[in-house]
């Protein structure tokens, strides 16, 4: 490596990246857990398309469905959460928000044909396991007798170690819940003090063993690269501890800095952060290290174990975006409970109400507590078709996109592919003319590699305050 080159090594390839090149990546830029983003949906959109979402996708072909549940307790705030999160040591608190839930679920199994099968049910937060295991134990039972839960069904859980107990792991796979996903984030002392998270190696190597041992088909352990006082060194031991754990899934995400939006992440402000090329570097470092003890890098954040299913869904090609990041589950309806909780069925986007005074008032007068959403048009099907491919699978076949949507790729998409020529150029991409093909050093820019496609982007003024973190 040169003082102007960074070598990176993905897989079997290695490739020297000129460093003003990386600096001119680092712009701000959508994850696109969705496309059209957030930021683009409006609050026009409310409960009665909801209501006319839910009719659509049954008159249509009946696709399956998957649930969300959004618990947002937690007992501490972590300083860099971007979650919708509800700080109360006051487990009481959880009782009015449930009953909620409850009369929310039934509202929706209402809408939801008998014979559609649920494929796919998270619990994610907050902290699911802020619950006891006898309200899990209510709130699972209430919905296994309103939805049709499928005896294959992905059921996961979100769980943190310094809070989940044995008991909760073991009514957890007693109800059927088959896989957990962990936060971690870091091992190091010095940053767990920094963020306000103090968590043990100790405490999540039992949350790992009680899930293996209670037969958990998988682990997911989250880690968070740019947070304060981490350095190349200190981010290496934390990436060997969690080798040792050998969990079957890594997230590795990128901490997004949005003080203004996220007040807490002022708390950073006098601390030493990882930032241009020395975050890029843990996060390089990290790709290394997985996929040399044997992870696939799926792209983005994710890595893999090779006979994992997202591993395999990827390399078949069946892989899927949505809003908890990568799915197996293709074609499926994503209808979601809980304050903030986002929906997607056919071609709408709904989120309810982020606050419980609003989404309580909505439940208690008897309807859907929808804050905004955004029926999608063909356009933004077409590009989001076309988004999701680039990140889930790596390559994008071009005839396959005009055979499905009937357009002209070349011709639709001129705009986009002229500004794909600069990421050709460097090494990212390769034009063909039937596919363009993701290389393994544009796996690490793919977020900058989707946003030619994004028409929304493309009309934002660039003088306009962000509303993305920063994409490295
Ligand atoms: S435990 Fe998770 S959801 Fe809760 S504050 Fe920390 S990061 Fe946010």
């Amino acid at each position: 490596m040169s003082a102007h080159t960074i070598d990176i090594r993905i897989e079997n390839e290695i490739a020297s990246l000129p460093i003003d090149v990386l600096e001119r990546y680092n712009v701000h830029g959508p994850r696109y857990t969705s496309y059209p983003t957030a930021p683009e949906w409006n609050d026009e959109f409310g409960a009665d398309d909801l209501r006319s979402a839910f009719v659509e996708a049954n008159r249509a072909q009946r696709r399956p469905v998957s649930l969300y549940f959004h618990i947002p307790f937690c007992e501490k705030l972590c300083w860099f959460c971007g979650c919708n999160v509800i700080i109360n040591r006051d487990k009481a608190v959880s009782d009015p928000y449930l009953s909620r839930l409850k009369t929310e679920i039934g509202r929706f199994a209402a809408s939801v044909a008998a014979d559609r099968p649920t494929v796919q049910f998270h619990w994610g937060g907050g902290t699911p396991t802020y619950l006891t295991p006898e309200q899990m134990r209510d709130l699972y039972g209430h919905t296994a007798a309103s939805f049709h839960i499928e005896p294959d069904a992905e059921i996961g859980l979100e769980v943190d170690p310094r809070v989940t107990t044995a008991e909760h792991i073991a009514a957890a796979a007693e109800l059927g819940f088959n896989r957990v996903s962990m936060g971690v984030q870091d091992f190091d002392p010095k940053v767990q003090e920094a963020v306000n998270r103090n968590q043990t190696f100790d405490q999540t190597a039992a949350t790992v063993a009680q899930s293996r041992s209670r037969g958990m088909a998988s682990v997911n352990i989250d880690l968070m690269y740019g947070l304060p006082y981490q350095t190349i060194d200190s981010f290496r031991e934390t990436v060997e501890r969690v080798i040792e754990l050998s969990p079957d899934r890594i997230a590795l995400f990128n901490y997004a800095h949005v003080p203004s939006l996220r007040h807490a992440q002022n708390a950073f402000r006098r601390m030493p952060m990882p930032v241009g090329l020395e975050k890029f570097e843990i996060f390089r470092a990290a790709i290394e290290r997985f996929t040399e003890a044997g992870y696939v890098f799926i792209g983005l954040d994710h890595f893999a174990k090779p006979g994992d299913e997202m591993a395999l869904a990827q390399s078949d090609r069946s892989l899927r975006r949505n809003f908890q990041g990568y799915t197996t589950k293709a074609g499926s309806d994503l209808y979601a409970m809980g304050v903030s909780a986002i929906s997607q069925i056919g071609r709408a986007f709904a989120q309810n109400y982020r606050d419980t005074g609003h989404y309580y008032e909505r439940i208690d007068a008897g309807g859907l507590a929808t804050m905004r959403g955004m029926w999608l048009s063909d356009d933004d099907v077409l590009r989001s078709a076309v988004i999701e491919r680039l990140l889930c699978h790596c390559v994008l076949h071009t005839l396959e996109i005009e055979a499905e949507f009937g357009i002209d790729f070349a011709e639709t998409f001129a705009d986009s592919l002229e500004d794909l020529r600069a990421f050709e150029r460097d090494g990212m991409v390769r034009i063909s003319d039937d596919r363009i093909e993701v290389t393994p050093l544009g796996r690490l820019f793919i977020r900058n590699l989707a946003m030619p496609f994004d028409a929304y982007l493309r009309r934002r003024d660039p003088a306009a305050k962000p509303v993305f973190s920063k994409t490295l």
